[in-house]
């Protein structure tokens, strides 16, 4: 990989999260763990998979030895000679210069989904830029809804984070917020020596299932996610509290509710309340919404 970089000049840009994997093993095992989907008896997976920054094409490569199609979304244009060589003969690879998060992503895959009269299923697997994984994921998951699975390499504590259950330390908004829309699994470890330039963390792979079918409705997620804000704008308070500069209700009424619904006592904080505690509760609260 250092070759090809060097060949064409290429600097890494520290703003753009650019560390890449320096071998094909973990790319290798990326690709193979990063669906559920299942191949058609020694041909290709026929699935399309979104690769988020491609970099100089190492999983990229992985990923189309294994999938029917792989459309990779790269922000830095000084990639283009190192991707243009490094996947070269790779003809069910397309590259598309520009950000992820300014990119259209349904119009983006409208069309390249379709094998002949059949549309591919879609999901994403990516080495994540680790400067906005969130935002990213946010996007993926919440306002895009066609991915199947969405694998990504992140921070070893972001994995934790997404991963973790409802109490533990680490649960935390985006993590209730998520899990409305599927689950999160920790696939492998992810030593920072894998990577050049050798990044200051360690790294987990961690793989997303959305449901399907949906688990809750989108209005059932949108009153979810305003109690999931209030609950973890003010961690240290009791849910109660929280609460109450959202619903018109007084503290004994809410204190009422949430142990009608939730079988909880006054003192219980948002941190303890599972993605679906909130859709019931939101539920139970619903006309008292302000
Ligand atoms: N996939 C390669 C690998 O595993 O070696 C590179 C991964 S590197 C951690 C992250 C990649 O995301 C870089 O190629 C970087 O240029 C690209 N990137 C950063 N921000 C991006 C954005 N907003 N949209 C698209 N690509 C981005």
């Amino acid at each position: 990989m250092s070759e090809i970089l060097n060949k064409h000049d290429f600097s890494f840009q520290k703003k753009y999260g650019q560390n890449f994997l320096q071998d094909y093993k973990i790319p290798r095992r990326i690709a193979a763990e990063c669906t559920e989907y299942t191949g058609g008896g020694g041909e290709k997976i026929p699935a399309l998979i979104l690769e988020i920054g491609p970099g100089a094409g190492i999983l990229t490569k992985e990923l189309a030895a294994v999938f029917e199609k792989v459309v990779a979304v790269e922000i830095d244009r000084s990639l283009e000679p190192v991707l243009a060589e490094a996947l070269e003969g790779y003809d069910n690879t397309e590259v598309v210069f520009g950000d992820v998060m300014e990119t259209d992503i349904q119009a983006l895959l409208k069309e390249r989904r379709m094998s002949g009269d059949k549309m591919l299923p879609v999901s994403v697997c990516a080495n994540l830029p680790y400067y906005i994984t969130t935002p990213i994921l946010t996007r993926l998951v919440e306002d895009c809804g066609c991915f199947d699975y969405i694998t990504v390499m992140v921070q070893k504590e972001v994995a934790q984070r997404l991963t973790s259950a409802p109490g533990s330390a680490d649960y935390g908004s985006i993590t209730a917020s998520m899990g409305l829309y599927g689950s999160f699994k920790r696939l492998f470890a992810v030593p920072s020596g894998c990577f050049y330039p050798r990044p200051k963390v360690d790294s987990a792979v961690i793989r997303f299932t959305t449901y399907r079918p949906a688990k809750y409705s989108d209005s059932e997620i949108k009153a979810a996610q305003r109690l999931i804000k209030a609950a973890f704008s003010v961690r240290r308070k009791t849910l109660v509290n929280a609460l109450c500069g959202i619903v018109s209700l007084d503290k004994a009424e809410i204190a009422k509710i949430i142990s009608d619904t939730l079988g909880c006592g006054e003192s219980v904080r948002g941190e303890k309340l599972s993605p679906d505690d909130f859709v019931k509760l939101a539920k139970a609260l619903e006309g008292y919404m302000e």
